[in-house]
Parts: structure tokens; sequence; C-alpha cells
């Protein structure tokens, strides 16, 4: 091999390094129960690699909901794209907290005219971070969208003070976002935000509230059932305790 087609060789390999690592894969969309469909979005986060993301598209009478965008604007568009090549009408979209794996596709959703839904406390956290903010707030604890295919609840602090979860009364789903945790973690995922001495009654809220679930969904990794209520108040809890036994040994020393 002459000394051009080793170079030429390199850079061919090299290039498929870089590739392979920046390679998002793509959305998936899986029905979960009759007229819910699960969207999975992927995006590379610095200090965890490439993670997935959950969201739902919910249906009723060829009128679709999204609860959470997807992870990128390509990605959002690609969702909207699927639902109108059902015929679904696209009533709009509610982000369950303020951080990019549910609300990087408002500012698309808003250049398209499609109606988007957070609380005011999610919306004062996109504005005081300079992102798009969903074009209508949320006020107070419970609340119905969609004629009430869709009920937002805020359950209190716990992956952040803002999350709020969804619940689909006619299938008996919740939408946990990322306060529920998925049975095969065992941490509670980026903490950064968290308010975790808040995040076992929050959990035990759930619990009380969402006991005959049939269906959780969790924000990143696998759907199960009410077992990822009592994992997530376990795992919090856990977590917890832990953070007062350091505060106690500091105050101690
Ligand atoms: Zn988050």
């Amino acid at each position: 091999m002459n000394i051009r087609s080793y170079y030429l060789l390199l850079i061919i390999f090299l290039g498929c390094m870089s590739f392979a690592r920046e390679a998002i894969p793509r959305l998936e969309i899986i029905e979960i129960d009759k007229g819910v469909f699960l969207h999975k979005s992927y995006s590379q986060v610095e200090g965890w690699g490439l993670v997935s993301a959950n969201g739902l598209v919910v249906v009723n009478d060829h009128k679709a909901f999204i609860v959470d965008t997807p992870w990128s604007d390509r990605d959002t568009e690609k969702l909207v794209d699927w639902i109108r090549s059902k015929s679904y009408e696209l009533l709009g979209s509610i982000s369950t907290h303020s951080h990019d794996d549910r609300t990087a596709g408002i500012k698309w959703l808003n250049n398209h005219s499609i109606p988007t839904y957070a609380t005011t406390l999610t919306n004062n956290i996109l504005r005081d971070k300079g992102k798009a903010q969903a074009r209508n707030s949320l006020e107070g604890n419970e609340n119905a969208l969609a004629n009430g295919l869709l009920e937002v609840f805020y359950p209190g602090g716990g992956h952040t003070i803002d999350n709020v979860v969804v619940w689909l009364p006619k299938h008996q789903i919740l939408f946990g976002g990322c306060f529920v945790r998925s049975r095969e973690t065992e941490g509670l995922g980026y903490i950064g935000e968290a308010h975790i001495d808040k995040w076992p009654a929050s959990a035990e809220k759930l619990l009380t509230n969402y006991s005959n679930a049939k269906i959780v969904v969790p924000g990143h990794g696998a759907v199960g059932d009410v077992e990822l209520l009592r994992h997530t108040k376990y795992l919090a809890v856990k977590a917890s305790s832990k953070a007062e036994k350091s505060i106690a040994k500091v105050l101690s020393e």
C-alpha cells in the first residue's frame, strides 16, 4: 500500500469513528395502549453518554396531544410529521418540567403555531434560563387538558421543584416523567436540581392518588406499573436518609 492510500484509509477510519460516536438513534414510536403512543428520542449527554427519553402521544377521536417534546427540533418535527401522516389533529403539547428532554421542541412547536403548555413555575424557570417558554401557563395543582383526556398533577418537589405528572383517566396510565424512576435503575438520575428531602412525600402522594394505575411511564427507561412508584419512593427515602445522615455527621464534627 502506498502512503497516499494509507492516509486515505486512515481518514475514512477516523471519519467512521466520529460518526459512530455522534450517531443519534432514530425517534421510536411504540403503541403501549389503544391510542397511547410512547415516543422515545435520544441525546448525547455529557457525563452520561447516549441517553433515551420517553414522552407520549395521546390520541382520542383523531385528536392528538403530546406529553413532553422529543429531545431535539429534528425529532419534534419527525413526531409532528408522524401525527399528521395519521391524519390526527394536533391539539398541543405539555412539558412536565423545564429540562431539555421535556422542552427542547417547544420553540419549534411555537414557530409552527402548535399550542404549547407548561405550568407557570416551569415557564418561569425557562424564562430565567433564556429558553423558549410554552405559550400557555397552567396554574394550580390539577389541570385538565384536551377535554379531560389528560390531567396534570403537581405532587411536590422531587427530580426538580417544578416536576408534574400526567394522568390519563380513560387509560389508567400515569406518565411520571423524570420524577418516576424505571425499575432497572438503582439511582435517582440527574439530581443537580433535585429536592431529595421532598421526594419521598411527593412519591407517597402519587401512590395514594394513582394506586389504580395500569401502566406507569418513567422519564427514562422501561415502562412498568405501580411498582415503579414504590421503587421511586424507596430510592428517594434511601437518598434522603443518606443526606440527613451526612448533615448530622457534619453538625456533630
Ligand atoms: Zn429533568
